[in-house]
């Protein structure tokens, strides 16, 4: 099952009572309970004793709002929410190009969003099946009411972090805030939201085409991917508690067809800086995933025929085989169509749609 990607609009989660509904709840208790202090030497035993739960919820409704609101830090990391969290790391991996690191809280609540995605009616589901789950964050500017989404490169339940990388466009507002971060400041975010689901068991190859930062969904996915082989000293050392699995002998074989970057500027996906830049994950896979770098410019068709057709095997895998795109609209469209505006997928026309695929082999992710 394909999850689509969602909107970017904040829905409300029914979930347990907030602090909120708790602080009301404990606001028509504090009345009676002040009676009981106005003159404590009257108060009978047995009455103070039946009033104390009153109190104590009472003192509890006062204390949560207030730390809520003075110590920000505390509270959780949600898609439905925005809350400000610390920066833990910052780092210029190209002129254009920003690496943050944000902590995800270790609280439980924070970390289930991460393992149980928040569907887009609000609730969490269970990752079934082998199911896996590219999931985006939202950083909003403190000034301005806007908000823009950004995909972490990483596992972030399993590094305990998320990692954006994020680029600096002229005249871009949130862009701008998250390159003026330092260490210790403090982001707006709110997330994960999925992006796009998948069963990587369903295909015999994932083809994942890409330019500049949009190879940040698959540098997830395949940091998300199971290792070929278990690497318990990386997950166990960090205290995580999630070990990765040994890749199935059913899993598809991977291929990145990712653009060079423009002439004289850093290949930042290319370098050794992250653990999920591509040099790492090379290592991880070894040759069930093949990178093909292409000059930047409309995907040639002779990359996609390499990548769909590969020696005699031709043909052969065509019905389990998956093509993820993330391209900017002017090279997503003669490869294979746009997205429509209001975000469906649209027909797949253009290289992809000549080659004969469907919107059954091919996702446009935006
Ligand atoms: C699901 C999803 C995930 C995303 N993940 C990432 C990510 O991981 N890293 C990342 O850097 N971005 C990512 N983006 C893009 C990001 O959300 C913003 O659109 C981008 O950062 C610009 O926002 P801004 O507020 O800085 O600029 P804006 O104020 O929105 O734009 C300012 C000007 O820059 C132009 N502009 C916007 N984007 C670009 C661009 N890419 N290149 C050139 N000009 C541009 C605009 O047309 C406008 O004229 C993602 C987008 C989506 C939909």
């Amino acid at each position: 099952m394909r999850t689509p990607p969602t909107s970017s609009v904040p829905r409300p989660l029914p979930t347990k009572p907030t602090f909120r509904s708790f602080a009301s709840s404990s606001s028509s208790g504090s009345s009676s309970s002040s009676a009981t202090f106005s003159n404590p030497s009257k108060a009978h035993p047995l009455r103070l004793s039946k009033r104390w739960p009153r109190l104590a919820l009472t003192l509890l409704g006062v204390t949560i709002p207030t730390s809520y609101y003075f110590f920000p830090s505390a509270r959780e990391l949600a898609p439905h929410m925005y809350s400000d969290q610390p920066v833990s790391s910052t780092k210029s991996i190209s002129t254009q190009h920003k690496l943050v690191s944000i902590p995800i809280p270790s609280s439980s609540t924070s970390k289930e969003y991460f393992t149980k995605p928040y569907r887009t009616v609000g609730s969490l589901a269970d990752v079934e099946g082998g199911e896996i789950v590219i999931q985006h964050m939202m950083i909003k500017s403190p000034d301005i009411q806007i908000e823009r989404p950004y995909t972490p490169i990483n596992d972030p339940l399993a590094d305990g972090e998320v990692r954006l990388v994020v680029k600096r466009v002229q005249g871009g507002e949130v862009g701008r805030i998250v390159h003026s971060l330092k260490e210790g400041d403090k982001v707006g975010i709110r997330g994960p939201i999925p992006t796009y689901s998948i069963y990587p068991q369903n295909y015999d190859k994932i083809i994942m085409i890409s330019t500049g930062t949009a190879i940040s969904p698959f540098l997830q996915l395949l940091s998300k991917l199971p290792s070929p082989a278990p690497i318990p000293s990386q997950s166990q050392s960090q205290g995580q508690g999630h070990t990765q699995a040994a890749i199935p002998s059913t899993a598809p074989k991977l291929h990145l067809i990712h653009s060079k970057p423009m002439q004289g500027r850093e290949d930042w996906a290319n370098s050794l800086t992250d653990s999920s830049f591509l040099p790492s994950l090379q290592d991880k896979f070894g040759d069930r995933l093949q990178v093909t770098r292409i000059d930047p410019g409309p995907v040639p068709k002779a990359a996609l025929v390499e990548a769909l057709n590969p020696g005699s095997q031709a043909g052969a895998e065509k019905d389990r085989i998956l093509v993820l795109v993330c391209l900017p609209p002017m090279l997503m469209r003669p490869l294979c169509g746009n997205m429509t505006p209001n975000l469906d997928q649209g027909p797949i026309t253009g290289i992809l749609g000549e080659m004969g695929l469907t919107n059954e082999q091919v996702w446009k992710l935006e």
